[in-house]
């Protein structure tokens, strides 16, 4: 059964369909979507558009009650969608299970955030004048996903959207169609109104060209590449338009002299090899001071020496597949250049065959790298790392912050002074201590700086930045 794409309260089936395949087992088809075209974008703009004057003053118990409902529903499945998830992106079944809870809470977060909108009242700088500060939303936001967190990244946009009365157009990534499908369909029978989230599966250059292209999308928020973000900065600009963009990463992990050793070799190999390196706050780099670095880097081989990379449904399994075939290429491409340019491959880096065809990688950890190589500077998005050795903490300071990136910046260090000088002086939007750099809350501000991000954080009560508009009213009394 073809499952469709829902287009002002009606699910269209459309001419053409593509089919979403299991990396951890090529046979496997997960399911097969109807492939939205350039007009149903532009139907479901339409519908967006229409359905805005209403949704935007509808009662927040309306926005509470099915946010809430989604929450539940998205919660009490979360077994069922979470191996979903799992088949189509290829994340170990508990990391699927995992992000599908939190995509339940955001959207429980912000059924409560509907209860507390709220705005300012304060005196004029003239005499019986009273000036009121509210927030009211901003009209259709585009949301364009991308496949490496499928039901988490759809949830952390569409759920702020709605609650601040926005209506939606949503295109997720073509390879991850599944999890998107399921949260519109609990959104949908949660009872949004007919034209409120529209949902567009399809080609990026089709459909999300068309939602860029809009003059009646008023905001759109991104995550994906770098070079899709500066498409949609450009086309954003040209339509004054609000925009977010969450780009890449080449985030650094210090390891500093005075670190537990197996907190930092915990850290790094999370940061750096779980969910199978695709995450945008990944850590590729892992800057190691010379104390500790030969230690590290042997108990790093012991650690990595454990994982097991095999099939994402498997108990037992560590490591997944790499998410398709271009990926992987892209992996294996620059394992080959890592080498080339002098870094020593210590551990990994080989293709795996399992019972299943899937897009099995081995982790791979280069050692003696230096910031300079490609390696250090361009986003893999794979299970490949790289050390380098520095001399003290101010070396691996400037070298974590040498980096046209800035999402997200971990250390490990028992040093007091370290962390709170390496907190301050970061340049990151995320600061781990002793921790991943990767694996955040729902609750909290997320995104970076320089270019790994633009605009106003995503998540927790800072998303209202992005999804409404501020209004200053005077009355005189
Ligand atoms: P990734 O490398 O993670 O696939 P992309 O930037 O290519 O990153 O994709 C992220 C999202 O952007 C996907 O949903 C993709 O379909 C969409 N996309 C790709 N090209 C365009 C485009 N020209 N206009 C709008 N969206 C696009």
């Amino acid at each position: 059964m073809v499952q469709k794409n829902l287009i002002d309260g009606e699910w269209i089936a459309g001419s053409e369909a593509f089919r979403s395949i299991n990396p951890s087992n090529t046979n496997d088809v997960v399911g097969e979507y109807a492939r939205a075209s350039a007009d149903d974008a532009r139907a479901a703009i339409a519908a967006a558009k229409a359905a805005f004057p209403a949704w935007s003053r509808s009662g927040i118990l309306e926005r509470h009650a099915i946010l809430r409902k989604t929450a539940d529903e998205i919660l009490a499945r979360k077994d069922e969608l979470g191996k979903l998830l799992s088949r189509e992106e290829g994340k170990t079944l508990v990391e699927g299970i995992g992000e599908t809870v939190r995509a339940g809470q955001i959207f429980d977060f912000f059924a409560g955030e509907c209860l507390r909108l709220a705005g300012e009242v304060l005196p004029s700088a003239r005499p019986n004048i009273g000036v009121e500060i509210t927030r009211e939303p901003i009209g259709v936001v585009g949301i364009i996903t991308p496949w490496n967190f499928p039901i988490a990244i759809p949830a952390w946009k569409i759920a702020p959207a709605l609650c601040y009365g926005n209506t939606v157009v949503f295109k997720p990534a073509e390879l991850v169609p599944g999890s998107s499908w399921a949260i519109v369909d609990i959104l949908h029978r949660a009872g949004l109104p007919k034209g409120v989230l529209n949902l567009v599966m399809g080609k990026g250059s089709v459909v999300g060209q068309a939602m860029l292209d809009s003059p009646d999308v008023h905001a759109i928020t991104f995550t994906g590449s770098v070079g899709t973000g500066k498409r949609v900065a450009a086309a954003s600009v040209e339509h004054n338009r609000k925009f977010q963009l969450e780009m890449g990463g080449k985030n650094p992990f210090v390891v500093l002299d005075d670190a537990d050793l197996s907190v930092a070799v915990e850290a790094a190999v999370n940061s750096a090899f779980f969910s199978t390196g695709q995450r945008c706050t990944a850590s590729s780099r892992i800057i190691v001071t010379e104390g500790i670095h030969d230690r590290f880097v042997a108990a790093m081989g012991e650690r990595m020496q454990g994982l097991v990379v095999d099939d994402a449904l498997k108990a037992g399994t560590h490591i997944g597949p790499v998410v398709d075939e271009s990926q992987l290429n892209q992996d294996s491409d620059y394992i080959a250049i890592g080498k080339q340019e002098g870094a020593r491959l210590a551990f990994g880096g080989e293709l795996l065959q399992r019972d299943t065809p899937g897009f099995y990688l081995q982790p791979a950890l280069f050692t003696e790298a230096t910031n300079k190589m490609r390696i250090s500077r361009e986003e893999i998005f794979g299970p490949v790392a790289a050390v380098i050795r520095v001399k003290d903490y101010d070396e691996a300071l400037a070298v974590a912050n040498d980096t046209p990136f800035g999402l997200s910046s971990g250390i490990a260090t028992t040093s007091l002074k370290h962390a709170t000088h390496f907190k301050r002086n970061a340049e990151a939007g995320m600061v781990m201590v002793n921790l991943p750099t990767a694996g955040v809350d729902f609750h909290v501000p997320f995104g970076g700086r320089k270019g790994s991000s633009y605009g106003s954080r995503e998540q927790g009560r800072y998303a209202a930045e992005f999804y409404t508009t501020v209004k200053t009213a005077y009355t005189l009394a």
